[in-house]
């Protein structure tokens, strides 16, 4: 069977780093992609914030140099999923989707985070017909349509301020009368003429007509969380800007993870309590979730994987 020294899982800003450190290591590194290869950053457009871009960069293309740039140095990078580790036993077991096994020595899990949903049962109905977590991968199919985004941070407000470029009106709803996101991007969204905040506002239902396999969203019935009254905005796109969760399925009952299910290090460490099995990037991280720390606690993990063999 096939042994390597370092398996790393996920292919985002964390896992290509971990493979530039790990291969410059001479570890051989084999990174397996996952199910949306490059990760969270292939579905923005610009990203200013990342050292190194003074001019700033697509998402996608910064994926793609982190990708080269592992892969100069020798990581061995593969198309799959990762469907188990068996971390009761050193070399650890792996199951790859295709059926294929190998042994890791180390494992670096870096399989970031998803999308969250409100939970509700006409959300997942028109999922793909008109509701979507991402405003950049889908704000083109409304251009010139009034949408909505929910959410009071960072994303929600990025997504409103891309959208509203697009876009004939853009309604935020947040559930209370502040928003979380930074002071910078709270001012963008309140001096965009064509975002609406819609505060202290709740989503109750999403409707829409469902023709067959063809579903047309119309709108969104809102309660006002403070006087209990209910409205209806007509809308044709509803972005999901309410957080995310970290993509951990694969290790529960194996790894310790916080109630959330985010990896829980050790303090200064992306060690976790299995000796030799890493996590970093936003699988272990819920404070920072930027690119840039990312790919910090990536370089962390290649540097321990590394230390770890000795
Ligand atoms: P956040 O957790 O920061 O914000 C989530 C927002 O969604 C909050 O306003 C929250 O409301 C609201 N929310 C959560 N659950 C629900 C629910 N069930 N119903 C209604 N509303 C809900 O997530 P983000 O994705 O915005 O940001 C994550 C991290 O990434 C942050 O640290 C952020 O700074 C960072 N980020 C940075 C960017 C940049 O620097 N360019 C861009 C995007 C993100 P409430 O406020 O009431 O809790």
């Amino acid at each position: 069977m096939e042994t390597t020294k370092c398996l790393i899982i996920g292919s985002g800003p964390a896992g290509y780093t971990a493979a530039i450190y790990a291969s410059r290591a001479d570890l051989k590194p084999i990174v397996y992609q996952g199910m949306e290869p490059g990760g969270q950053l292939t579905t923005t457009t610009e990203i200013d914030n990342f050292p190194g871009y003074p001019e700033g960069v697509e998402g996608p293309k910064m994926m793609e140099d982190l990708q080269k740039q592992a892969g100069r140095f020798g990581a061995d990078i593969r198309w799959g999923m990762v469907s188990e580790v068996d971390t009761a036993q050193r070399p650890f077991l792996v199951k790859i989707d295709d059926g294929t096994e190998l042994l890791a020595e180390t494992v670096i899990i870096a399989t970031g985070a998803t999308a969250k949903y409100l939970g509700l049962e006409s959300e997942q109905k028109f999922k793909g017909g008109g509701v979507s977590a991402c405003a950049t991968c889908d704000g083109f199919f409304y251009k010139g349509k009034d949408v909505a985004v929910v959410g009071g941070g960072d994303t929600a407000a990025e997504e409103a301020t891309y959208l509203a470029n697009l876009c004939r009106k853009v309604y935020l709803i947040h559930r209370r009368d502040q928003l979380r996101a930074s002071k910078a991007m709270q001012n963008k969204v309140l001096n965009t003429t064509n975002i609406e905040v819609l505060w202290n506002h709740e989503v109750k239902e999403i409707v829409g007509v469902e023709q067959g396999f063809t579903k047309a969203l119309d709108g969104a019935v809102l309660v006002n969380n403070k006087t209990g009254e209910e409205k209806k905005i007509d809308i044709d796109g509803f972005f999901l800007a309410i957080g995310h969760k970290p993509n951990t399925t694969l290790f529960f009952g194996k790894l310790d993870m916080d109630e959330t299910g985010y990896l829980i290090t050790k303090p200064d460490s992306t060690a976790t309590n299995i000796p030799g099995i890493f996590a970093a990037g936003d699988v272990q991280d819920k404070h920072y979730r930027q690119a840039i720390t990312a790919a910090g606690t990536g370089a962390m993990a290649a540097i321990e994987a590394e230390r770890f063999l000795g």
